[in-house]
Formats: C-alpha cells, sequence, structure tokens
C-alpha cells in the first residue's frame, strides 16, 4: 500500500488550525502533526514517517472531505437529469469525499428495497463514499422504525419527513404520523420545513394578479418566509416535546436561525442545516437569475443571508449540505408553473464558504466533523489517526470563475460567479481522486457505516 506525507500544509479541525504534516498509510490517516510554535518545519513527521512520498502543499488548506447530506442526485428513475456517476464526480471536484443522498427519486427511497437498491447502483458507479436517507411518509412511519431494529440501520442516514412540502407522495401532514417519526430516537429526523397551506394560498393570489405568467421574482413571496417560520415554530415544538435529534434543513431565515438558537437550549439534540444556495445568493438575484434560482425554500433578503452566514460561524447553524438538486436547462427553462424547483450546486457548496469568510475550524466542523457527528458516520469526517483518508486540499487565496459545471444537466446558478477557494486535490480512502480540477484516478468509494 502506498504512503504519501502532506508537509507544509495548514490543518484545518474544528477544534485548531495551525501549519503542519499529515500521513496517508493505505486507506487510513496515519498520523497527524502540529507544528509547535518553535518548529519551522515538518521534519518531525518526516522522520516518524519515513519512506513515504512527500507531497509539499506549500501552505495550502488540508481538511477532512466534505460530507455532503442533502443532495438529489436523480438516480433512479430521473437519470436524464442526473445519475450517481455524474453527481458523485462533480461532487469530489468540489471536495466532498462523501454524500447521502435524499429519497424522492423514482421509485421513491421509503422501503428497505428501495434503498439496498441504490446502494447496489452506487457500488457499481459512485466516485465518492455514499449513504442514502429514507423517506417517511404518511403511511410507513411503523416500516421505517422497525428497520431502525434490525442491522439495516447502519446503511440508513436520516429520516427525511417533508413537512409540508409537495414532492411527491412524501408529504407528511397526518399528525399520528408525524408524532411517530419524531419519537424515532436512533437516527437524524430530516425536516423540509415549509407550511403548505400558506404556499398554497400565496400561489392562489399570485395567479390571480398575474394569470400563468407569474414572474421568478415572486417566488420568495410565494414560497415565503412567513411559510418556513410557522413550520418551523411547528417543527422545534415537537422536537421539544419528544426529545428528537431533529436536523432542520435549508434554513433559510433569520427567524428559522433564531429559534433554532433558542430551542437548542432545551434540546441540543436540536441541529441545522443551511446550503450554499442561502449564504450566497438572495432574493435581489431573482430579477438576474430567475429560474435558475428556483428552489425551495426560496432564497431570502440580505439580511437573512447576513444572519445565517453569522449563525453558521458561531455554530447555531451546525452543517451545511448543497441541497444539489439538477434539472435540465430545457426543464428551467419552463415558465414559473411548470419549471421544476432545485439547483445544482454540489461542486461550489465547499468554496463558498471560503469565498465568504467562514473560519477554517468552522469551515471543518460544518462541512465534515459536525455532520459525521449527526448521523453517527464511523471513521469519517475527521482528521484523526486510524479514520479513513478522506482527505481536501484546498488553496484559500486562488479565485476562480465558474465555468465548467460537472454536473450532468451542465449548468449551473453560480456560472460566472468568482469564488474563493479552489479545490486542488481529492483522496478518497487514501486514493488520490481529483487533482487540479481533474478525476485521476478510479474509483474507491466505500458505503458508509452508520452507527
Ligand atoms: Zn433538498
Amino acid at each position: 500500500m502506498s504512503r504519501t506525507l502532506l508537509v507544509n500544509a495548514v490543518l484545518a479541525t474544528s477544534a485548531r488550525e495551525g501549519a503542519g504534516a499529515l500521513a496517508i498509510d493505505g486507506q487510513r490517516i496515519a498520523g497527524i502533526w502540529f507544528r509547535e510554535e518553535t518548529e519551522k518545519d515538518d521534519s518531525k513527521a518526516l522522520q516518524a514517517f519515513p519512506d513515504a512520498e512527500v507531497i509539499d502543499l506549500g501552505g495550502k488548506v488540508l481538511m477532512a472531505g466534505g460530507i455532503d447530506a442533502h443532495v438529489h442526485f436523480r438516480d433512479p428513475g430521473l437519470t436524464h437529469k442526473a445519475d450517481i456517476a455524474s453527481e458523485s464526480r462533480a461532487a469530489v471536484l468540489g471536495g466532498i469525499t462523501s454524500f447521502i443522498d435524499m429519497p424522492n427519486t423514482i421509485p421513491p427511497t421509503v422501503t428497505a428495497e428501495a434503498l439496498e437498491a441504490k446502494l447496489k447502483v452506487a457500488s457499481e458507479y459512485s466516485w465518492a463514499n455514499y449513504g442514502f436517507n429514507i423517506g417517511a411518509t404518511n403511511a410507513n412511519a411503523d416500516e421505517i422504525i422497525g428497520c431502525l431494529e434490525t442491522d439495516f440501520r447502519h446503511s440508513i442516514g436520516g429520516v427525511k419527513v417533508f413537512m409540508g412540502s409537495s414532492t411527491g407522495n412524501m408529504l407528511v401532514d397526518r399528525k399520528e404520523s408525524l408524532e411517530k417519526l419524531f419519537s424515532i430516537s436512533t437516527k437524524p429526523v430530516l425536516v423540509h420545513s415549509e407550511d403548505e397551506s400558506i404556499i398554497k394560498a400565496n400561489l392562489a393570489a399570485a395567479k390571480e394578479k398575474y394569470g400563468e405568467e407569474i414572474p421568478f421574482t415572486e417566488h420568495p413571496l410565494i414560497r415565503s418566509r412567513k411559510a418556513c417560520i410557522m413550520s418551523t415554530i411547528h417543527a422545534l415544538e415537537m422536537a421539544l416535546e419528544h426529545g428528537t435529534a431533529l436536523h432542520l434543513l435549508h434554513v433559510s431565515t433569520k427567524e428559522e436561525a433564531e429559534m433554532v438558537r433558542a430551542a437548542k437550549i432545551h434540546n441540543p439534540r436540536i441541529t441545522a442545516e443551511t446550503s450554499a444556495n442561502y449564504l450566497w445568493f438572495s432574493d435581489e438575484d431573482y430579477s438576474r437569475l430567475g429560474s435558475r434560482l428556483k428552489c425551495n425554500p426560496a432564497v431570502k433578503s440580505p439580511q437573512d443571508r447576513a444572519a445565517l452566514r453569522k449563525a453558521l460561524e458561531d455554530g447555531v447553524i451546525d452543517t451545511v449540505g448543497s441541497d444539489h438538486a439538477p434539472h435540465l436547462l430545457s426543464e428551467k427553462e419552463k415558465p414559473y408553473l411548470s419549471c421544476p424547483s432545485g439547483v445544482p450546486s454540489v461542486q461550489q457548496s465547499l468554496p463558498v464558504a471560503f469565498t465568504i469568510g467562514i473560519p477554517l475550524t468552522r469551515i471543518a466542523a460544518a462541512y465534515s466533523e459536525k455532520v459525521a457527528e449527526i448521523f453517527g458516520i464511523a471513521d469519517r469526517g475527521i482528521l484523526k489517526q486510524g479514520a479513513y483518508a478522506d482527505i481536501v486540499v484546498v488553496d484559500p487565496e486562488e479565485e476562480f470563475t465558474v465555468k465548467e459545471v460537472a454536473s450532468k444537466c451542465g449548468w449551473s446558478p453560480y456560472e460566472g460567479q468568482t469564488l474563493k477557494g479552489a479545490v486542488k486535490m481529492v483522496w478518497v480512502n487514501g486514493v488520490l481522486t481529483a487533482k487540479d480540477g481533474a478525476i485521476v484516478s478510479d474509483r474507491s468509494a466505500k458505503a458508509l457505516y452508520f452507527k
């Protein structure tokens, strides 16, 4: 097996950042050396880990590869838009070494059989380590709870609950079903939180005003902040009542961040995610990007964006998931009412955090360590001796303009944007898989093991 020593790095973990070196032996991290103040080089590491290929990182940032727990890779059933091979490749090129996919595929991932089928496809085609969330419906809570009592629980990421969102048949709105799902204690309960009745009323009003040609600038008014806030009040209430490990997905408003801050005091198992889309864009971008920024929840105001950045910095927002949700441009170019929601973003998610100046320790936490903790992912997401060598090297100062998009759909709302934090090298299970924006090895991905 190969031995590699990465020297002259800026190592970043949730606890610490500093100059040092990291050794890879085969699939695993063999050692980490932070320099003491008096040390000017990595000679200690070079002595401790001889006979290795030495790579000088020239002061670039080295951190655990990203774990993106919120992607829609469209496989199976929608593979004209995206598939596990194409999107996991885009993920790796963006510094994401593991993903957990969402259940709104065809068929939906609402049974153990459907989840097993996805695992099989990923084992053959995925470039990044792979895991899958299971989707809740009004009818399958008992089946999910049954699954979680078997060994199959180690193959399930979290339980996705669309609270009041119209995503096929996965809307969960029955009180009895919600009570059962929020009583699950062994997995994170992942909630998409938007109040469907408020959205329906707003949409009816917009149709009244505009007919069929609703402008895309109306999107944040139709899928309004109130729809998010009211649903999140409900989700937090239930999580407080049941002690749920609620992981609130793609938080998009200042008010929700504040509510999460308060709720955590009473139930520390409550966590929150936002996506790069809400950290980078604002509702002012709808006039420029139109349908290309149509996603659910809608992107909110610049004030919300500022509050979300701050909440990510101070740890109220725990994680960043991309909510990578590709559609073909031909689908996105339809009028508002028939244009599908969702934007591709997995490749840009990590550089956005560098561009907006999130501290390195917080990037390390939000993109990998905390994700691994919430989902109980063993031996990944952390720079630790013995952990799998899923590693990303980023040049925090290198600017680049987004031009080439690796996703199958071939476009991104980030096209033309200048970002910082170029992904230079990516190791997956100890194999250097991507370098300078190109894939340089065969696949080495594994299934994620959830504790
Ligand atoms: Zn999503």
